[in-house]
């Protein structure tokens, strides 16, 4: 037997190991079992390449949990190692570099994802192990089997032992504090988290599986009898459909795979994109679309990112844009750097070039759904507006690409891009200043009238609905010269869409200042404004509008964006006295009495239509209704 001591600068190295990886102890079992996957994978290649000329045999790595010895064990049948290549692999361990990175990025987040790519992988085998002991028989033929064996200080011993199957275990005697993972449901736990899809079969313990009995035993039907048998359980699926191209994979095949990785939804995603680069960086990845609804948080963060098929995390958000992170699905690419801090990696070239290769794609993918088949597009578009309005706001390159397929909808329920749209409505729709104006709702029943007086003058009108809309319209307006969106219920459509020819008023100045106090009794001064307009017999007697700029601030302060500097914006209304209905000019004409009621009732009426009248004055304004009639 031989001891030794290992190749480390400073002699405790080992304790900053545990500490450092305090809060994600669960790694170790991610590193061991990558390890054993690379060891059968280099021997594949040896045997590819004519250098290793025995039988393969089956591929495969074991993890083994034996709760009275307190060991949990990770066994390959790969390229094993020599007392040589155990000295040079795991005892000169380049620390020097490990040493001077730990010492850097201590319990900064992130960290724990580095560890693999420092030659640091086997060690943090410590933090959970009071005792490691490295069992292994190299490929090479007569090879001496050997054990190295440390409780986690610099030394080792190195014997010689009898063990004739090719390939490593490595054995952990799990400390006092870990006890957690000689419980099998917490590894079954990481090995789905970080294993399900690792390359080489992955087998721990076993599972029941019902076969047809092999001594052909019969039940009572004469029907062959169904046996439980136990069979080593396979973890994960070494070719999940990322790695595959994509002309062998059918819909279906998309499907299966997105309840594999998503078990616990039910919900089919609208369609995926399979990426497939591999120059001038490597990614492979499947991006689906699912369903997005109006409270987007939940569904946030479920990429999964990947390294070679190990599963790394699954927060994305510093190497996609935030828009992207709505997506489901995996990203696997070995030139994303780990070993950087996370604010490094925004910056990072590859990185860069990776995300707007995805959102080129996205774009890509979407603009080809749309050209494809635009009525299929135009029924996913409710499903699909708040990813692309997301998108068109937050990514310019993006916006680009969809102002050409995002769609509006009209309150006829037919589709338009904002240029057909534009387009359309120009002729009749473009006032005085040249400015078109796209007339929207936000809810056609609520808006019913202001809706139909557009429309009787030849209108069109836009619904327009969802969190993100008053941004996204406010977007489309700087990049769209001379339109102007408002809402249809924010002024009269005189005033909305002002025409060169000028009504004549019939109410004289000295008219509307009599008048005016009599609506103003009515209400609220402080929230309403009282205007006169000379607008067609046709309009209504009064209009309550709030106007267009005041809604948008408002609802950008409840969507938290800006406007806080002013402090709270008060909710503003106007009410708009049609100067020229019959109704308001019979008002100078009725006595005190009559006047006051008559004014409220038009007041009333017009509140009526914007919905706000409620509680107590809805009340009165239906008794007083009722006495009038009886
Ligand atoms: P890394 O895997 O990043 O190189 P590790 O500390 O995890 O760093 O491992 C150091 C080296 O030890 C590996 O590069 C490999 O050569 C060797 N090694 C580790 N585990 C095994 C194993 N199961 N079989 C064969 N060699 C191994």
């Amino acid at each position: 037997m031989k001891t030794g001591q290992i190749h480390v600068q400073t002699e405790n190295i080992f304790p900053i190991i545990k500490k450092f990886l305090y809060s994600d102890h669960e790694i170790f079992l991610r590193e061991l079992v990558s390890n054993a996957v690379d060891a059968t994978q280099k021997l594949n290649v040896l045997a590819k390449n004519g250098e290793f000329k025995d039988k393969l045999g089956d591929l495969k790595v074991e993890i083994l949990l034996d709760k009275d010895a307190k060991t949990l064990t990770i066994r390959d049948n790969g390229i094993g190692m020599s007392a040589e290549e155990i000295d040079k692999y795991i005892n000169q361990i380049a620390f020097s570099g490990a040493e001077e990175f730990v010492e850097k990025y201590k319990g900064k987040e992130g960290a724990e994802q580095i560890i693999g790519h420092f030659g640091l992988g086997f060690y943090s085998a410590f933090m959970v192990a009071e005792k490691v002991q490295i069992r292994t028989l190299s490929r090479i033929k007569g090879s001496q089997a050997v054990q190295w064996e440390s409780n986690g200080s610099p030394q080792f011993t190195l014997e010689d032992i009898d063990k004739s199957s090719r390939g490593t275990d490595i054995v952990l005697y799990i400390n006092e504090e870990s006890v957690e993972f000689l419980d099998k449901q917490r590894i079954q736990g990481i090995l789905d988290k970080y294993c399900k899809f690792l390359p080489i079969p992955v087998f721990f313990g076993d599972k029941t599986e019902y076969i047809d009995s092999p001594e052909g035993e019969k039940d009572d039907k004469g029907n062959i009898k169904r046996v439980a048998v136990e069979v080593p359980n396979q973890i994960n699926n070494p070719s999940p459909a990322w790695t595959k191209a994509p002309i062998d994979l059918k819909q279906e095949d998309y499907d299966a795979f997105y309840r594999e990785l998503y078990p616990m939804t039910f919900e089919q995603p609208l369609f995926h994109i399979h990426l497939n680069v591999d120059y001038p960086f490597n990614l492979t990845g499947i991006l689906y679309f699912p369903k997005i609804k109006e409270n987007v948080e939940v569904q946030r963060n479920k990429i999964n990112l990947f390294c070679n098929q190990v599963f790394i995390t699954d927060s994305v958000a510093e190497i996609v844009p935030e828009f992207l992170t709505l997506l489901h699905g995996v990203i696997d690419s070995p030139d994303i750097p780990l070993n950087v801090s996370r604010s490094y990696l925004q910056s990072d070239g590859n990185v860069k070039k990776i995300s707007a290769h995805i959102t080129k794609k996205v774009a890509d993918k979407l603009a080809e759904m749309y050209k494809k088949d635009r009525s299929d597009f135009e029924a996913k578009w409710p499903d699909l507006q708040i990813f692309v309005q997301y998108g068109m706001l937050s990514e310019d390159k993006f916006a680009e690409k969809a102002k050409d397929f995002s769609l509006f909808k009209n309150t006829d329920q037919q589709f338009y891009t904002i240029q057909e749209f534009i387009d359309k409505v120009k002729p009749l729709q473009t006032d005085k200043n040249d400015k078109t104006i796209l007339l929207y709702t936000h809810d056609k029943e609520e808006q019913y009238a202001f809706v139909k007086k557009a429309k009787e003058r030849g209108y069109e009108v836009l619904e327009l609905e969802g969190p993100l809309a008053p941004h996204w319209i406010s977007k489309l307006e700087q990049s769209f010269e001379n339109i102007s969106f408002a809402r249809v219920d924010a002024d009269s459509m005189d005033k909305l869409i002002q025409k060169t020819e000028e009504i004549p008023s019939k109410l004289s100045k000295d008219d509307e200042q009599k008048l005016k106090p009599l609506f103003e009794e009515q209400v609220n001064k402080e929230k309403f404004t009282v205007q006169f307009e000379s607008m067609s017999e046709k309009e209504a007697p009064i209009i309550i509008t709030q106007p267009e700029f005041i809604r948008r601030m408002m609802e950008q302060q409840k969507l938290g964006g800006g406007g806080g500097f002013y402090g709270a914006f008060p909710e503003m209304l106007n009410i708009t006295v049609n100067a020229n209905h019959p109704a308001i000019s019979k008002l100078l004409t009725l006595k005190k009495k009559e006047k006051v009621q008559s004014a409220k009732q038009l007041v009333d009426l017009a509140m009526l239509a914007q919905g706000l009248l409620k509680g107590e004055a809805l009340d009165a304004f239906i008794s007083r209704n009722i006495e009038h009639i009886a």
